[in-house]
């Protein structure tokens, strides 16, 4: 019998979009996250590719957070034979049950309007999974306090630990034979005005990293004074502010942050804000329901989603881009990749007194990205569509920590210097973000490639019964 203790990347190995890390023991095989390859099409390809492990022999799913390149695979893996326990926070549930709805409709729709235009390579085009194939993953969904112990098996257990990242994430510490291997899943901010801190871990002998911000530092300036800036300047031209956000969770913290520069008087009470996206009626509830997940209080709450107009209606879209004058319109997704975004972007982005602020990371190969590289046209569902409105960009409002705090949170394990493998980072970030780690502390790093196993350890015959 195999005694390895094994690792293996089958996505987010040098790029950042697709995580999945398979942990191979004697005694179980568990996947932490079932994300969505995201951006470039070479990459959203991988996601029609045959799964390079057999989802029956996969025992456990850990998943830590809930963005779509953690969790967009899940309808998929269960579609393919996977019948084990799908293991995350009450948050974490939350948000992933809805953004897996929206995923699916939303591929239901591109599909369909593929079909209707007929500018698809491919008839018919098929989404890539259905609502139906999400409905059959969510009886597999199991919820778990902070700081639990859950007992996967006699010598494998975790506990999630909060990461800042998004409301719900979390890290995962592992105990694995005698050994401890920490999954960091994607790390947040300290300084968040809305989440709180990446919580303190024990201590490991693997650490499996994210690196998206590796190889750079979020500027010093604080991200309101900018974000009033924005706001303003768009006001004095009439113009309109859109911001693409991933709609729950991350939509609120943007909502709070509008909302507090209103209350301040920095920028004007009477400009409306938008949320447009129909998973939006459930975001106020999810927020008011985990306060020991944020840092709002109670009042908080209520007030940064008194003052937002949601949409839930697609109809309303098109009232909502004719209304005149100064607005904020928040809607998804976060990297221009699908959803009603699209919608605002086709007919805003040509019109040169309004502004795109980005404020989250955006893949390489993703409307985002190539908004963030001064595109003048942007091919949205078959034409070109004219970029002419200001793109600003705010990365202190990011949600991944930056190197200085990639460093910061890697002093945690320095009593017992760990292995590290450095995932969810595009190849130059990676390698900056190599280089520094092995400066700072002399530890051992590895980038793994897709596919690419790593023993990490045996494991000894008594401790394997
Ligand atoms: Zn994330």
């Amino acid at each position: 019998m195999n005694n390895q203790v094994t690792i293996k990347s089958l996505g987010a190995a040098e790029t950042v979009t697709g995580s999945k890390h398979l942990l191979t023991t004697p005694e179980i095989t568990i996947l932490v996250d079932c994300g969505l390859f995201q951006g470039l099409k070479t990459l959203r390809n991988k996601n029609w590719e045959i799964l390079p492990v057999d989802a029956t022999q996969i025992d456990a799913l850990l998943l830590t957070h809930a963005h779509l390149d953690h969790c967009g695979y899940i309808p998929l893996l269960v579609k393919k034979g996977f019948k084990g326990k799908i293991y995350m926070t009450a948050p974490t549930r939350d948000l992933t049950e809805i953004i897996l709805r929206d995923s699916a409709k939303i591929q239901e729709e591109e599909a369909q309007f593929a079909n209707d235009q007929g500018y698809s390579k491919h008839t018919p085009a098929l989404p890539l999974y259905t609502t139906d194939d999400v409905e059959r993953a969510l009886p597999l969904f199991v919820e778990v306090e902070h700081s639990q112990v859950v007992q996967l098996s006699d010598s494998v257990s975790f506990q999630f630990r909060k990461n800042g990242h998004i409301l719900g994430s979390c890290s995962i510490q592992m105990s694995c034979y005698d050994k401890k291997i920490v999954f960091s899943g994607d790390i947040g901010r300290n300084n968040s005005r809305f989440l709180l801190p990446p919580a303190a871990l024990d201590g490991a002998d693997y650490v499996v990293m994210e690196s998206t911000y590796g190889d750079r530092l979020h500027p010093d300036t604080d991200p309101l004074d900018q974000l009033a800036k924005v706001i303003n300047d768009a006001t004095e031209d009439h113009g309109a502010v859109i911001i693409p956000s991933f709609a729950v969770g991350r939509a609120q913290e943007i909502m709070h942050l509008i909302n507090l520069l209103k209350k301040e008087g920095r920028i004007s009470t009477w400009i409306p804000v938008f949320l447009d996206s129909p998973m939006a009626a459930n975001a106020t509830d999810i927020l008011c329901k985990y306060p020991k997940w944020h840092k709002l209080s109670k009042e908080e709450c209520d007030s940064v989603c008194h003052d937002v107009i949601i949409n839930r209606d697609f109809h309303n879209t098109r009232n909502i881009i004719e209304k005149k004058g100064a607005k904020i319109i928040i809607s998804a997704s976060g990297m221009l990749t699908g959803g009603r975004i699209l919608e605002y972007m086709k007919s805003l982005a040509p019109v040169k007194k309004n502004t795109v602020l980005l404020i989250g990371y955006q893949a390489e190969g993703t409307r985002g990205r190539a908004l963030q590289n001064n595109a003048h046209e942007l091919k949205i569902r078959g034409t070109y569509v004219p970029v002419r409105c200001k793109v600003v960009e705010i990365t202190g409002l990011s949600g991944h920590a930056d190197q200085k705090e990639l460093l910061l949170w890697l002093k945690q394990f320095e009593k017992r210097p760990p292995q590290i493998f450095l995932v969810h980072g595009e190849p130059s970030s990676q390698q900056a973000f190599k280089l520094k780690i092995e400066y700072e502390f002399k530890w051992k790093v590895k980038i793994p490639k897709e596919n690419e196993e790593s023993v990490l350890f045996e494991v000894k015959a008594s401790a394997h019964a």
